[in-house]
């Protein structure tokens, strides 16, 4: 057995983990980046060469790569438009403008999330009510319910942080019953479904991300799709069209933006054709790159749970994630042990980040270390969650082998600094 779950073409897989003594020591990269397939390589490179690297002109003939990977990107979520920008935290401040999010409006928003969340409402200049979540990480139904009561916010921000959702239908029937308009963060959820229907399809409008750490990649990059055309509208124009939005790949038509083109203030969030070139050839890929990610997530998840003491955050049944992260927790709730056990971990090769420690460190942080968010009220589910999830990214390209040390190490650092 070649233990490879990646593809065909691969070499034997290199021995990436070693035995030092009684310890096993991985030699991997978790932050390996999604690979740029040579095609999309070669297509920048033409665009490069040509110059032609903004979207928007007075002269182009035919689409704009920008514009095909627009329609590349709509069809494959099945939303009607699909609009492609800079970042997707510029696609959520978007979002919320071009839903009439006002300043000094409330914004529900859970409270498991990453940082561009909460800066996306604060850029729109609105207030961030953070919601609770569940065990699981998802947002707590019933507490959203108490907090559009409370808070009379009209928008739900609701984030999939770390690729984790349940009950999307349920959650949408709610949404409606109160007027609340859903934008969807699918930064972490591009390929995955609740009950068969596409993530990024139960909202109002959907925003994805390309940055490099995502599920396809062109550094940095984001894209939002809606059915509603007004949006669509408002969205591209804002995006900084100018009024060439006609070039834009699935523009609704003139009627939709005869409302819109003289009222509506351009914030220059574009994508340029060469991230989009980047990117169409990745979107072919990411069914295949999507069964190869849970291959090794479920892998990973399994030497895990072989681990006495180690406790994979559960998924719901219906629940088709995209594995490129695994979450679990420790049985313990000593922040010295947790600390610990991060930094046997690391030493012996697997970096695991932590969201309960004191101070918010690399890409990790927790609500309440947001300063920017004022009268944050607690979440104290999410406080008890938080303060003990560890967190790992899931490159494509592990081996069998590789997700087999990967819970060793865990497993052996979590055996020792149990016996300290
Ligand atoms: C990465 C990420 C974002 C922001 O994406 P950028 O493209 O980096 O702006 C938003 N939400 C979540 C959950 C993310 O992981």
């Amino acid at each position: 057995m070649s233990g490879s779950t990646w593809g065909e073409a691969e070499p034997a897989s290199p021995v990436n983990a070693v035995e030092r003594g009684s310890r096993t020591v991985l030699r991997r990269v978790l932050s390996e980046p999604v690979p740029i397939p040579q095609a999309g390589i070669e297509r920048a490179l033409e665009i490069i060469r040509s110059g032609r690297l903004f979207r928007y002109g007075e002269d182009t003939a035919g689409l704009s790569e920008a514009a095909l990977f627009e329609q590349d990107f709509a069809a494959y979520i099945g939303r009607r438009h699909a609009i492609a920008v800079n970042s997707c935290g510029c696609s959520l401040f978007l979002a919320l403008k071009a839903s009439g999010a006002a300043a000094g409006d409330p914004i529900l928003c859970n409270a498991f999330t990453l940082a561009p969340v909460p800066g996306a409402i604060v850029h729109a200049g609105c207030r961030a009510v953070m919601v609770d979540i569940l065990d699981d990480l998802t947002i707590d139904l019933a507490d959203l319910e108490r907090k559009i009561l409370a808070s009379r916010a009209r928008i739900l921000l609701l984030s999939y942080m770390r690729g984790h959702f349940r009950d999307l239908d349920r959650l949408a029937e709610l949404c409606r019953k109160h007027e609340v308009a859903v934008v969807e963060d699918c930064a972490h959820t591009l390929g995955a479904s609740w009950n068969g229907r596409l993530v990024g399809t139960f909202g109002r409008v959907a925003c994805f991300s390309s940055q490099t750490f995502k599920h396809i990649n062109s550094g940095e990059g984001g894209v939002l799709v809606t059915d509603d055309p007004e949006l669509a509208a408002r969205i591209t124009v804002m995006s900084g069209s100018y009024m060439f939005y006609g070039q834009n790949g699935t523009s609704p038509d003139e009627v939709a933006f005869a409302a819109v083109r003289d009222t509506t203030p351009n914030f220059s969030m574009r994508m340029t054709n060469v991230a989009a070139a980047l990117l169409r050839p990745q979107l072919a890929e990411l069914p295949r790159w999507t069964e190869t990610w849970n291959r090794i997530y479920r892998r990973v998840e399994a030497g895990l749970a072989r681990c006495d003491g180690v406790l994979p955050v559960p998924r719901a049944d219906g629940e088709h994630y995209v594995g490129s992260s695994i979450q679990f927790t420790l049985d313990t709730d000593s922040p010295r042990v947790i600390e610990a056990f991060v930094r046997d971990a690391s030493a012996h090769g697997v970096f695991v980040k932590w969201f309960g420690a004191g101070r918010s460190h690399g890409f990790t942080s927790r609500y309440d270390q947001w300063g920017y968010i004022p009268d944050v009220t607690p979440c104290p589910n999410a406080d008890r969650v938080l303060a003990r999830l560890l967190d790992m990214r899931l490159p494509l390209t592990l081996t069998d082998e590789d997700c087999d040390a990967i819970a060793r190490v865990i497993g052996e650092a979590w055996t020792a600094v149990r016996a300290q």
